[in-house]
């Protein structure tokens, strides 16, 4: 027992406190905490993917920038993106919520109505949960079920010293939408609803995890949730290896880059700390490069990008020319 505060020991110390209670594995349980998804042996074929994420109104959503459509879309998204990163497929989900008797009936419609459309498009069926008042702020926790060949699933675990780094669409988009709602920046001004709908609406890559998995090319992949700050550090942890990333080759869009000289604010501070674009990142052997552009072009119309090169020496680093600088802890982090 120690006096810390649950501040002091950060989210990644409570993370390991909650798992120093249970050490030992079991036969069903292929892979605990520590990835996008836990991984559970069925007694079939196919393996059991479970995920869960939690919503707090003030923290992850607020009704100022968001309408209660965007929340239920964007609560059943955030987990979809998790089952994307190990290349399965999603089925079944579970929504519990705590919600305030005042709460007008309108609301939980409007959010149900959102949560639905995702699930639709993501051949989603909500199974069950639970409903409780709250007398505070609103929380929202969706657990989602999904299934994977074992030979089609990709662990963050498998980096190798000589990997590419790879990222499938643009970074900082969600940022400099969060950005354009919170300062009421002109939103109509062209290109910003790009920008706000990466926000509101994100659209995990469902079809791209599968499809890499599926090709065996990769060798690690996780989803950027946080930032490629943070989300990347996850990689290089499980696989005990280091990170350069190529500031020149990080993929800025053209809305952000104009955002970003309007606001006089870096591209780049977005792009690697902002989190939130459910982009996937996965690493690959260079000599995929060819397949990799072929894979990501069938399913998305255009090629991922090449952001970095997998090292030996634990770390993250930022390449830009031929300055290679320590890169800072960045993302998002609870407590
Ligand atoms: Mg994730």
């Amino acid at each position: 027992m120690t006096n810390d505060l649950l501040s002091h020991v950060g989210e990644i110390g409570v993370i390991r406190l909650i798992q120093r209670f249970f050490p030992d594995h079991t036969p069903y349980v292929k892979k605990g905490i520590g990835d996008d998804c836990a991984v559970l042996e069925t007694g079939g074929e196919d393996l059991l993917l479970v995920t869960t994420d939690m919503m707090i109104e003030g923290i992850h959503y607020t009704t100022k920038t968001t309408s209660y459509e965007d929340v239920g879309w964007k609560a059943l998204a955030v987990n979809l993106s998790d089952i994307a990163a190990m290349g399965g497929t999603p089925h079944t989900a579970f929504l519990s919520m705590g919600l305030r008797s005042s709460t007008p009936v309108s609301v939980l419609e409007s959010f149900m109505r959102g949560f639905q459309e995702m699930a639709c498009e993501a051949g989603v069926f909500l199974a069950g949960g639970d409903t409780v008042e709250v007398t505070s702020d609103s929380v929202i926790s969706v657990t989602l079920l999904g299934r994977c060949s074992p030979e089609g699933l990709v662990f963050r675990s498998g980096a190798q010293v000589g990997d590419d780094i790879w990222v499938s669409g643009f970074l900082g988009n969600a940022a400099g939408g969060l950005e354009i709602l919170l300062t009421n920046e002109h939103q109509e001004k062209r290109g910003r609803q790009i920008l706000v709908s990466s926000h509101q609406r994100p659209s995990p890559r469902l079809k791209l995890g599968k499809a890499l998995g599926e090709s065996g090319l990769v060798h690690a992949m996780i989803d950027l949730s946080d930032g490629v700050a943070k989300d990347l550090r996850h990689i290089c942890d499980e696989s005990g290896v280091g990170a350069v990333l190529n500031r020149g080759s990080i993929p800025i869009s053209e809305p952000l880059q104009t955002l970003a000289q309007d606001l006089s604010h870096d591209p780049f501070d977005w792009a690697l700390s902002g989190g939130e674009d459910y982009e996937l990142l996965f690493v690959s052997p260079p000599e995929y490069r060819k397949e990799i552009e072929e894979i990501t072009i069938n399913v998305m119309g255009r090629t991922a990008t090449r952001i970095g090169l997998v090292v030996r020496e634990q770390g993250l680093w930022l390449q830009t020319g031929g300055d290679r600088t320590q890169f800072p802890y960045g993302g998002y982090a609870h407590f």
